[in-house]
């Protein structure tokens, strides 16, 4: 079964979060649990724990279909000392929140090198990271977003996240979202038959489907290969309805929260239809 959703507003308190993705007819959803552009956040109060779980319950969202998002500010790769403990402590945080709202998943951008480290470097930067997480926290996967490779952004190739579940201790709690539009703009080619098939048989040989936590699903702005990350709404970008059909088809993408972060929220609801009559 599918289990599509978007990335819904959690303003006001999180137990927000599933009524407005009730509201649009989402099986799924995104969220995040702090403010992403602030370092420091109030912790979650008690009253708006409660009140999320009584949410998801009453809407019937379970764990494994709600993917919260981490904050853009973090960099778990960080070549700057100062900068990579703030992260680390920032995206603990962002653990123990999921753990506290009962929820399993983690989702984040493993991060950059700011062109001051290698890739190696950085990416081992990242995996210790994980680790650390890991080793602070229960039940909590940390969900490693591929990205479209922009600036010194990392987790482009399908070897690059290879790399880094291979230093995660811990296999069990790591895994990947695949985003469409950043796959697309990082060089794979989504917007064919060929290209869809030649992709998801390479992300299965070089990560494997065990790993797949979730998918987001984005149509493109920009070109294939161009390492710019735009979204744009469903069926009207460069990648076309294509690779959605292609998804809705595949039982490879079963059981998974399959999330939207399209640039227009009032389509949500009718993307959400659109998809399921794919
Ligand atoms: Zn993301
Ligand atoms: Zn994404």
């Amino acid at each position: 079964m599918k289990y599509i959703g978007a990335h819904v507003s959690a303003s006001g308190g999180v137990d927000n979060a599933p009524v407005n993705a009730h509201d649009i007819g989402a099986k799924a959803f995104a969220l995040f649990t702090r403010n992403q552009r602030q370092w420091v956040s109030a912790p979650l109060k008690a009253e708006n724990i409660r009140a999320f779980k009584a949410n998801c319950e009453k809407y019937s969202f379970s764990p494994e279909y709600i993917l919260p998002h981490d904050s853009y500010l973090i960099n778990l790769g960080s070549p700057d000392a100062a900068m990579l403990a703030k992260s680390r402590n920032a995206f603990l945080d962002e653990m123990q929140r999921c753990e506290q709202l009962g929820l399993e998943l983690l989702n984040f951008h493993p991060g950059s090198t700011l062109k001051q480290i290698s890739d190696e470097d950085c990416m081992k930067l990242i995996a210790d990271s994980i680790n650390i997480a890991l080793g602070n926290t229960k039940g909590v996967t940390a969900v490693i977003e591929n990205t479209a490779g922009q600036g010194s952004n990392l987790g482009f190739e399908f070897e690059q996240l290879a790399f880094m579940i291979d230093h995660v201790e811990d296999k069990s709690r790591v895994g990947v979202c695949i985003d469409t539009c950043h796959s697309f703009a990082a060089g794979y080619d989504l917007s064919t038959d060929k290209g869809f098939d030649e992709t998801f048989t390479h992300f299965a040989e070089v990560v494997g489907f065990n790993y797949l936590k979730g998918m987001h699903l984005n149509d493109a702005k920009k070109l294939l290969g161009s390492r710019v990350d735009r979204h744009e709404s469903i069926g009207k970008g460069t990648l076309g309805l294509l690779p959605f059909k292609r998804i809705m088809h595949d039982p490879r993408f079963d059981d998974m929260p399959l999330i939207l972060e399209t640039p227009d929220e009032t389509l949500w609801a009718d993307e959400i239809k659109l998809l399921y009559s794919l």
